[in-house]
């Protein structure tokens, strides 16, 4: 394995309150103090950030079973084209993640077509059913890092009650996409003046806080954490912040989406801008944004979710939920959150994707400390590019931001001193 001086970048490691120009050491694969012996391969990193490797929690790779969407192999590589060195991946796959072998197959797999690190969940009922809890302890030895039913949520209290006890055994945190089926029914977008226009089925906000409700209580009886998937409702932010502040174990995460556009966006039916939870009104992406500054929501991720272009080329009532995201989160976080709103630092933004995840998940990333696996994410903070999905590494081009032009992107992806993707010049 070769070794790599990553050189003359402005260092940002928020796990150790590091801002500083200087040189960046990895032999073996890991980060080292430096400076050493040996050859190294030299890596010009003038003007440019150079970060812990960032971490996506929330991914949908569709193996096993859905490879027509997304394979483990092109879910990577445009995780790398984003920046990203680490992601955390669903159980909604076919069969879902909830049994040993599956996780094993999926992490065999990652060893062999993956460009990034695939950390795996497992599910929190068997079949994502709701009903029957999964083997929990077979999953923790097989290596997953958390536990979630995300794309479905868990309807009865008392099987999640069981849920995050048993969690507590094994020292996982529970995920959940908060999602109250009997206040949401068969809603496509969110419930509100757009909804009446375009006659469309409503999604309230409701039916995510009375589950982020639930899971607070649960979270404060159990004492054991629970991390609140996508938040999308300005009234869920408020939930958490509560919380928050008497000392429960409660965590919430936001999606790009959800502070980049709202449901106005769905004037003209278009698909792409479909997903779980919905777009909603201005006042929500202000409660996320606010929730991000004031620490509030401790997660930024994608929920990269691809889909075919034949499954979303049907009449909106019809359409799958869920977008790609993995080569753009970055960019619009940075654009929106750091330059147009000045919500928060770039050191920041920075730890929301790297200190943080990891912390939450106990993942040993996130930071440049010496001895750490040698991730790193090379960013150019002020950089204006534009996305075309047609350049896209997905697998499906799902997206709502094709020609979107941002400020700030990730340039080079670098993977236990391996670089595995750089920005075109
Ligand atoms: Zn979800």
């Amino acid at each position: 394995m070769k070794n790599l001086l990553v050189k003359n970048g402005r260092i940002i490691d928020p796990a150790n309150s590091r801002d500083e120009t200087g040189d960046l050491f990895i032999e073996g694969g890991r980060i080292s103090a430096g400076p050493a012996k040996g050859d190294f391969e030299t890596l010009d990193a003038a003007g440019l950030v150079v970060a812990p490797g960032l971490i996506d929690i929330h991914v949908h790779l569709r193996e096993p079973g859905q490879s027509h969407k997304e394979t483990i192999a092109t879910g990577t590589r445009a995780a790398a084209a984003g920046g990203f060195t680490s992601i955390v991946v669903m159980p909604n796959t076919t069969p879902a993640a909830d049994s040993a072998a599956t996780i094993a197959w999926i992490r065999e797999r990652a060893a062999r077509d993956a460009c990034v690190n695939v950390f795996c969940t497992g599910a929190i009922t068997k079949g994502l059913n709701g009903e029957e809890l999964a083997p929990f302890g077979a999953l923790a030895a097989a290596g997953i890092v958390a536990l979630t039913d995300d794309g479905r949520c868990v309807q009865n209290h008392e099987v999640m009650r069981r849920a995050v006890e048993y969690a507590r055994m094994f020292g996982l945190t529970v995920m959940d996409h908060c999602q109250d089926y009997s206040l949401v029914g068969d809603g496509v977008m969110h419930e509100g003046e757009w909804s009446l226009r375009l006659g469309l089925p409503g999604w309230p906000r409701m039916g995510e806080e009375m589950i982020v409700a639930r899971n607070i209580m649960l979270a404060d009886l159990c004492r054991s954490p629970i991390h609140c998937q996508h938040i999308s409702s300005a009234g869920s932010v408020r939930l958490l912040r509560e919380a928050r502040a008497r000392g429960i174990p409660v965590s919430g995460e936001a999606c790009p989406h959800h502070i980049a556009l709202t449901d106005a966006s769905l004037h003209g039916f278009d698909t792409n801008f479909k997903m779980n939870p919905p777009l909603r009104a201005q006042e929500d992406v202000e409660a996320i944004i606010g929730g991000i500054a004031d620490g509030t929501l401790t997660i930024l991720c994608s929920d990269h979710a691809p889909h075919a272009a034949y499954e979303k080329e049907v009449e909106f009532d019809h359409a799958p939920f869920g977008i790609t995201g993995l080569e753009t989160e970055f960019s619009a976080f940075c654009d929106i959150l750091v330059h147009k709103r000045k919500a928060i630092s770039l050191a920041r933004l920075i730890a929301l994707f790297t200190a943080e995840p990891a912390k939450l998940l106990g993942l040993d990333r996130g930071t440049l400390s010496p001895g750490a696996p040698g991730d790193v994410t090379l960013i150019d903070p002020d950089l204006e590019w534009t996305f075309d999905k047609a350049r896209s590494l997905s697998l499906s081009h799902n997206t709502p931001f094709d020609k979107h032009t941002w400020k700030g992107r990730a340039v080079g992806t670098i993977v236990a001193g391996k670089p595995v993707w750089q920005a075109e010049k």
